[in-house]
């Protein structure tokens, strides 16, 4: 989608340091860290968030979860990882192209909210 940040990143239109890709999958290092591994999980396909994915496959959605837990094993977390996503105002979310935070590599806090 033309404005979209991760579209660009996806097209390669802006630099992203790569962690892992599928064919229906991005997923790149978030540029303000919030944990030692902060990685963005994203669909090639862009939808606005979580609100919007009554047009998205079942296929594209699993593939999104598949690569964050294929991500906390390749970042080595054994400890744990925590995967949100924001969507929408209240949740401040930043970005309007889905994205899932894959976040570990400390003991993160118990406050999500
Ligand atoms: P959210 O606030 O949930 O919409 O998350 C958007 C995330 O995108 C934030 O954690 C930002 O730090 C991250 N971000 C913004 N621009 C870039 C970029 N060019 N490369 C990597 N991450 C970015
Ligand atoms: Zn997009």
């Amino acid at each position: 989608m033309k404005d979209c940040l991760f579209c660009k990143i996806i097209a390669g239109e802006i630099p992203s340091a790569k962690v892992y890709e599928d064919e229906n999958v991005y997923a790149f290092r978030d540029i303000n860290p919030m944990a030692p591994t902060h990685v963005l999980v994203v669909p090639k396909t862009h939808v606005a968030s979580l609100a919007d994915i009554g047009g998205v496959s079942d296929t594209v959605l699993a593939a999104c979860l598949r690569a964050c837990g294929a991500i906390a094993e390749q970042e080595g977390l054994k400890g744990g990882f925590r995967v949100a996503s924001n969507c929408g105002p209240d949740a401040c979310q930043s970005v309007q192209h889905l994205h899932f935070h894959v976040l570990g590599g400390k003991k993160l806090t118990e406050v999500m909210g």
